[in-house]
C-alpha cells in the first residue's frame, strides 16, 4: 500500500480533469441502480458494485497519466446526480420527505424518484448541457447539517486503496442558485438568503476532509457563469465574495480549487482571484485568455474541451498555456468541464470510419491530451512535438476530407433569401387548411409516439443485428402501425399519427438517415439519473440522400380517411441532442439540417400527407447562458425552424411540439416559429401557461396538454374537462386543440387507451358546452 503524506501547502497537480464519466463503460451503474430499484440487488450489493466502479476509474486515470497521490484524480462519482449529492450531504430535504434519511441509498433515491403520495424533486437542465440535475427545494425553515458523509467516505476509500484523490462537491453559491423556493415558502424568499447558514455546514465538511487527509478539494461553481438563474449579477458576486471569505478563512481545510465550467466568469473572475482560495479554474473554451488578470494563485486552465468529441488543437492550447504563465504564478492543465458529458473511450468504436475516428477524442483520450499539454508546459514544446504535429495533422485532414464540406449543400445554403423562411399570412393558410381538413371544434390529436412495446423493440433490434430480414421488419412495423391507427379510430381522435414504432430515438433516427452524421456503438452518456443516451456525431455537411419517413406515413394514411400527421424532428433539437461540429457556427449547421427537413416535408406533401409536425422540444435548452447572446441565438434557431417549414403549401398544416410550458422570455420566439398549431406541456402546471399565451396574443392553434403522460395515472374525464375549461379561460375555442402533454412511447397500451378515451369523452362534453 502506498502511504500518502499531506502537507498544508502541497501544490496543485500540473494536470487534472474536472470529472469523469461515472455510469460505467457498459452502463454498469445504470444496471445496478435499476436492479436495486427493482428489488433484485441489495443495498450492500449496490454499494460494493459502485465501489468497484470507483476503483476502476481511479486505476484507469492513473493508467492514462494522472498522478496517483497528487490530488489530480477528482472523486466525481455519483449514484444519481451531483446536485442531489450536495442536498443529501447537507440534509436539505423538503418537508414532504422529512422522514427520509437521504444518507441511505433508499432515502437518496426516494428524493430523486418520489414515492406514492410525494412528487420527486424537479429536474432541470444542467447549464447548457444535455445533463439534467435535480432541483433542491429550500425554505426559511431549512437547516443544514453534515447529514451524509459519503464524500468523506469515498475519499477515505481511495486512501485505503493507495490514492490521494480530490473530493468534489457543488459549491455553495451554485447549490443555492440551482435550488428553488419550496412551495410553502413565503413570497420574496430566495434560496440564496440561506447562504450564511449553509456555509458552516461546508466548513464542517472541509474540516472532515482535511482530517481524512485531503490536500485539495474541488468546489464546482458553474452557477457563476450563467445569467439565466434569475438572480441579479451583483447579488451573485456579493454571495461569492462572502462564501469564499468564510470557506477560505476556515482553520482546518484542504486547499481549495473553485471551478467555473460551461462559460466565462466575467465579473466573477476578479472576485474569485481575490478570494482566499488557492486555485481557480477557468473554462478557456469560453473565457478569452487575455481577460485573465495577473494572479498569485494557481490558474487551472481548462484548455481541453470537456463536452465536445473533437481532438484538441494541442499546438494552439500549448500557446495559450505558455502565455498564461506570464500572468499566473502557476498554471495547471485541465479540461474545460467535467468529462461526464463524453463517452468513455474511442478504443471500442471499431465500426466507426477510421478517418473520422482519427479526428475524435472521448473521455479517455481527453485525459491523454491533458497529460501531453502538461508535459509540454513543463518540459518545452520539443518534448511533445510529435503529439502536437499529430493533432495538427488530424485537424488538417478533417478540414479537407470528403463530406466535411459538400459544394452542393453550401451553394444551396448560400442562395437562400429571406422569403425562403416565410409562409403566406396565417389567415390565408387557415382558410386553405379549414377547407382541406374540415376538422371539428376542439380538434383532438396526440404528440406522435405510441407505446413502444417489447415486440417493437425486439423487431428493431433484430433487424439491426441481421436476425430478421428487411421485409420481416417492415411487416412488423406495418402491423404495429395498423394497430395504432385502428386504436385511434376506435377512440375517435381527429388527427391521427403512425405512432413512431420505427424510431429508437427522435434524433438518432434522423441522424442515421442523413449524410454528415455518424453513430457510435458504445458512446453512452448520462442524461439524468440512470437514463443514458447515445448522441450521434455530426461531423460533415448535412444532406438527405433519400426520403426518410415518407413510406411509414404514407402507409398509415392509406389505412384511414382521417388525416395522418407526418412526424419530424426539428433542426435545433437534432443539433442539441447530438455532438456537433466545432468548425463552423451552429447556425450554419442548423440551416443545413433545416433544408433536409424542408425536403422531407415536400416529399410528405407529395405523398398525400396534409399535416406535418416538426418537434422542437430542445429550443429553450440551447438558450445561451449570457443574456447578450440570447437574441442572436433565437434568431438562428427560430430561423432554422421557419426555413424547415416555410416550403409547405398553404393548405398543409404545420404543427410543432415543445416539451415544456414555462416559456418566460422565449414565448415571443415560440410565436415567431409561425407554426399553425403548437402543442405544449401544461397538465402538470395546471394550465399556468395560459397566462403566457394570452400575454403575446398568440393567434394560431395551440394545444396545451390536458393530461400528464409522465406518470402511469389515468385521468378522470372530469379532471380533463376541468383542464379544458381552464384553457378556454384564456384561449379562444377556435384556437384550442386537445392533446396529451407529450409522446406516449414510455407508457403502457392499457393506460394510454384509457387516458385517451377519457380525453375524448371530456372533449365531447366541452364541445357541447361551447
Ligand atoms: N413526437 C415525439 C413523441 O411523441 C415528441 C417527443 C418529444 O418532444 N420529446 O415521442
Ligand atoms: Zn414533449
Amino acid at each position: 500500500m502506498v502511504t500518502v503524506s499531506v502537507h498544508p501547502s502541497v501544490p496543485f497537480p500540473s494536470a487534472t480533469i474536472l470529472g469523469f464519466p461515472r455510469i460505467g463503460p457498459d452502463r454498469e451503474l445504470k444496471k445496478a441502480v435499476e436492479a436495486f430499484w427493482g428489488g433484485t440487488l441489495t443495498e450492500s450489493e449496490l454499494e460494493s458494485r459502485s465501489r468497484e466502479l470507483r476503483a476502476q476509474t481511479r486505476a484507469r486515470l492513473v493508467e492514462l497519466g494522472l498522478g496517483r497521490d497528487d490530488a489530480s484524480i477528482p472523486e466525481s462519482f455519483s449514484f444519481y446526480d451531483q446536485v442531489l449529492d450536495a442536498a443529501a450531504t447537507f440534509g436539505a430535504v423538503p418537508s414532504r420527505f422529512a422522514d427520509v434519511d437521504a444518507a441511505t441509498l433508499g432515502g437518496y433515491f426516494t428524493l430523486a424518484r418520489g414515492r406514492a403520495a410525494d412528487a420527486p424533486l424537479e429536474m432541470t437542465k444542467w447549464f447548457n448541457t444535455n445533463y439534467h440535475n435535480l432541483v433542491p427545494e429550500l425554505g426559511p425553515e431549512t437547516s443544514f447539517t453534515l447529514a451524509s458523509r459519503r464524500i468523506v467516505e469515498q475519499f477515505a476509500e481511495a486512501v485505503r486503496d493507495g490514492y490521494l484523490t480530490r473530493p468534489v462537491i457543488v459549491g455553495p453559491v451554485t447549490f443555492l442558485l440551482l435550488s428553488k423556493a419550496a412551495a410553502d415558502a413565503p413570497d420574496g424568499f430566495a434560496p440564496l438568503d440561506l447562504l450564511d447558514i449553509l456555509l458552516p455546514a461546508y466548513v464542517e465538511l472541509l474540516a472532515e476532509l482535511k482530517a481524512a487527509g485531503a490536500s485539495w478539494v474541488q468546489l464546482d461553481e458553474p452557477g457563476l457563469v450563467s445569467e439565466n438563474l434569475g438572480v441579479e449579477e451583483q447579488t451573485v458576486l456579493d454571495a461569492t465574495r462572502r462564501a469564499y471569505a468564510v470557506l477560505g478563512g476556515a482553520d482546518e481545510r484542504p486547499s481549495i480549487l473553485v471551478t467555473s465550467p460551461y462559460g466565462s466568469l466575467g465579473e466573477a473572475l476578479p472576485v474569485l482571484l481575490d478570494a482566499p482560495v488557492e486555485a481557480v479554474h477557468v473554462d478557456l473554451l469560453s473565457e478569452a485568455p487575455d481577460s485573465i488578470p495577473a494572479t498569485e494563485k494557481t490558474l487551472v486552465a481548462g484548455v481541453v474541451g470537456g463536452r465536445n468529441i473533437w481532438r484538441t488543437d494541442l499546438a494552439a492550447a500549448l500557446d495559450t498555456l505558455q502565455a498564461l504563465t506570464a500572468v499566473a504564478a502557476r498554471v495547471s492543465v485541465a479540461t474545460s468541464t467535467s468529462l461526464q458529458h463524453l463517452p468513455y473511450s474511442l478504443a471500442r468504436e471499431e465500426k466507426l470510419d477510421p478517418q473520422l475516428r482519427s479526428w475524435l477524442a472521448f473521455a479517455d483520450e481527453k485525459v491523454g491530451e491533458v497529460g501531453v499539454l502538461a508535459d509540454g508546459l513543463a518540459n518545452g514544446r520539443a518534448a511533445v512535438q510529435d503529439e502536437l504535429d499529430a493533432a495538427s495533422a488530424a485537424r488538417r485532414d478533417r478540414a479537407t476530407a470528403p463530406g466535411v464540406a459538400d459544394g452542393e449543400v453550401r451553394a444551396r445554403a448560400a442562395a437562400l433569401v429571406a422569403a425562403d423562411a416565410a409562409r403566406t399570412p396565417y389567415a390565408t393558410r387557415l382558410a386553405a387548411q379549414q377547407e382541406a381538413l374540415d376538422l371539428p371544434a376542439l380538434p383532438t390529436t396526440t404528440i406522435g409516439s405510441f407505446p413502444q412495446t417489447g415486440g417493437i423493440r425486439s423487431a428493431r433490434a433484430g433487424f439491426a443485428r441481421g436476425r430478421i430480414t428487411e421485409a420481416e421488419y417492415v411487416r412488423a412495423m406495418q402491423d404495429e402501425i395498423r394497430d395504432v391507427i385502428a386504436l385511434q379510430e376506435e377512440i375517435g381522435l381527429d388527427v391521427l399519427v403512425h405512432g413512431e414504432p420505427e424510431r429508437n430515438d427522435m434524433v438518432q433516427y434522423f441522424a442515421e438517415n442523413l449524410d454528415g452524421f455518424a453513430v457510435t456503438e458504445h458512446g453512452w452518456v448520462q442524461s439524468y439519473g440512470s437514463r443514458c443516451t447515445r448522441p450521434s456525431i455530426l461531423w460533415g455537411d448535412v444532406a438527405r440522400p433519400a426520403a426518410i419517413t415518407v413510406p411509414w406515413s404514407q402507409f398509415a394514411q392509406s389505412l384511414t380517411d382521417k388525416p395522418v400527421k407526418g412526424m419530424l424532428t426539428g433542426p435545433v433539437t437534432i443539433l442539441a441532442w447530438s455532438f456537433v461540429r466545432d468548425d463552423q457556427p451552429l447556425g450554419d449547421t442548423a440551416v443545413q439540417v433545416a433544408l433536409a427537413i424542408r425536403d422531407e416535408i415536400a416529399d410528405l406533401e407529395a405523398a398525400g400527407i396534409g399535416i406535418v409536425q416538426v418537434d422542437e422540444p430542445a429550443l429553450r435548452e440551447l438558450l445561451p447562458l449570457k443574456r447578450t447572446e440570447h437574441d442572436a441565438y433565437l434568431e438562428w434557431s427560430v430561423g432554422s425552424f421557419r426555413l424547415a417549414t416555410a416550403g409547405a403549401a398553404d393548405a398543409t398544416q404545420v404543427h410543432t411540439h415543445l416539451c415544456y410550458s414555462e416559456f418566460g422570455e422565449v414565448i415571443g420566439a415560440i410565436d415567431a416559429l409561425d407554426a399553425d398549431v403548437t402543442s405544449i406541456e401544461a397538465a402538470r402546471s395546471a394550465m399556468d401557461v395560459v397566462t403566457d399565451i394570452r400575454s403575446v396574443r398568440f393567434g394560431r392553434g395551440i394545444g396545451p396538454g390536458v393530461y400528464d403522460i409522465h406518470s402511469p395515472r389515468v385521468p378522470s374525464t372530469d379532471e380533463v374537462v376541468g383542464l379544458i375549461e381552464s384553457a378556454l379561460d384564456g384561449i379562444p375555442a377556435r384556437q384550442l386543440w386537445i392533446n396529451p402533454d407529450c409522446g406516449l412511447k414510455t407508457r403502457g397500451v392499457t393506460e394510454v387507451t384509457e387516458s385517451l378515451t377519457a380525453m375524448l369523452a371530456a372533449t365531447r362534453q366541452a364541445r357541447e358546452a361551447l
